[in-house]
């Protein structure tokens, strides 16, 4: 018998609950939260590839905890001389497939649980698209809007430092995510070369192409986006160029999805982000809104377009909605109401697993983060291996790399899902999953 299955396949009935804890760094009795969290969603949807392909339970704890994190204080001196203290993690969900890999998150309310989930997601996502890595992730729980330059680039810095032991170009590498970009990759770099003495270009992807970036790495989540998009509304029996969307979020992932969209034919109707939201049924201009934006901020007072509330963008009448801001969006009180008939998460973590099952039941095509959105990973995967090799490819070579990929995992997804009248996403899972288990298997526990 594979020793991977289980003799008979378990409940695994509430994963959230019974999932294991062991390697909790803060006080570690807090209870189950009422409200669904990223790493619950994250651990359902373990628990449910784990039930389809039949594994042990010692191996679904394997799967569902974290090999390692670091929990980290990050003292940092404010510009007026005063101190305050921020709260770091970095979190290696799992190294079967090679080294970790995964992005840096700024944000006010990061915290363990969810970078564990953001985490785990990393794992499947590189092993879905077959890049050889393990999945991390890394946050700090700090508002990037309310600090200076000087005062990011010494959080950043000290963040560094405190990771530095447990990272490393073939070790676990870091990327951007929310609240952090190229500039916060340059200063990770430089932290980590100057205490290595030499210069270390593979130690995080995402950097400025002037320090070893790969052309077409600062669109690659955007781009992916789109190729999975325009696939899914032509599975779906849209037309692209006849069809609308509405794109959630207009930083790294959705200004440029829109972009694309548009360049494609879509009809992008209404963005949105932090501040709120707009609507131009006929379709927005998206060039004069990146403008706007970049001259005020925020979409909200763009003149091509009407104000429409935040939440509201999540159920316009559109044929194609893509969550490209944060997690749990899509959630039991607001999946019923969506009307588009394509969803393509652009973010990560953005459906819960009660809205997923609502839009199954009402015939909406998901597809999922770890597909959707995977186009950041596998150009940082391009960027680590240019780097490594000292030999940099043509914006057109990494474009159609990145197509290439994108839409071989589409169709194996796809395929694996109607073979077996699953979701995407629990195809998805389970297809990385296997991959992950596979690696476990052939290397074996050690000792
Ligand atoms: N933060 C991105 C993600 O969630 C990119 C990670 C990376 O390139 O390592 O996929």
């Amino acid at each position: 018998m594979n020793p991977l299955m289980a003799p008979t396949t378990s409940p695994l009935a509430d994963a959230a609950a019974s999932a294991p804890h062991g390697l909790e760094t803060r006080p570690s009795a807090a209870p189950r939260p009422a409200e669904p969290t990223p790493l619950a969603d994250a651990r359902v949807q373990l628990a449910e590839a784990v039930e389809l392909l039949g594994y042990t339970d010692g191996l679904h704890q394997m799967l569902a905890t974290p090999r390692r994190e670091l929990s980290v204080a990050v003292p940092l001196r404010m510009d007026n001389g005063e101190s305050r203290l921020y709260l770091g993690y970095r979190v290696q969900h799992n190294f079967s497939r090679g080294p970790a890999k995964g992005g840096l998150r700024y944000a006010p309310n990061v915290n363990l649980d969810e970078v564990r989930a953001l985490a785990m997601w990393m794992t499947w996502k590189c092993a879905l698209l077959d890049v050889p890595y393990g999945g991390a992730k890394g946050g700090v729980a700090i508002d990037p809007r309310q600090h200076s330059m000087a005062e990011l680039e010494r959080v950043t810095r000290r963040y560094t430092s405190e990771i530095l032991p447990i990272i490393g170009p073939e070790r676990d590498i870091p990327a951007p995510d929310i609240g952090t970009d190229e500039q916060t990759m340059a200063w990770m770099m430089d932290t980590y070369s100057v205490n290595s003495g030499y210069t270390v270009p593979g130690i995080v992807t995402g950097k400025p192409i002037a320090l070893g970036g790969s052309l077409g790495r600062a669109s690659a989540t955007s781009r992916g986006v789109t190729h999975i998009a325009l696939a899914a509304l032509r599975h779906a029996g849209f037309e692209p160029a006849r069809s609308t969307a509405a794109v959630q979020g207009f930083g790294k992932v959705g200004a440029d999805a829109a972009r694309f969209l548009a360049e494609a034919g879509v009809r992008v109707t209404a963005v949105s982000d932090q501040y709120g939201a707009v609507l131009n049924t006929g379709g927005l201009d998206i060039e004069a809104l990146t403008d706007h934006v970049r001259e005020t901020g925020s979409v909200v007072g763009f003149p091509g377009a009407d104000a429409l509330d935040g939440a509201d963008l999540l159920t316009q009448d559109v044929d194609l909605l893509v969550p490209a801001a944060v997690e749990g969006v899509l959630h039991e009180g607001n999946a019923a109401d969506v009307l588009a008939k394509v969803i393509v998460e652009g973010a990560n973590g953005p459906t819960t697993p009660t809205a997923d099952r609502i839009l199954r039941e009402r015939g909406v095509l998901v597809v999922p983060d770890i597909l959707a959105n995977a186009g950041g990973v596998i150009v940082s995967y391009f960027e680590w291996v240019q780097a490594n090799q000292a030999y940099w490819w043509r914006a057109d070579e990494v474009e159609s790399r990145l197509e290439e990929r994108m839409l071989n995992a589409w169709r194996h997804v796809l395929g694996y899902a109607e073979a077996r009248d699953l979701s995407l996403r629990t195809a998805a899972t389970a297809l990385a999953v296997e991959r992950v288990a596979e690696a476990h298997r052939l290397r074996g526990l050690y000792p």
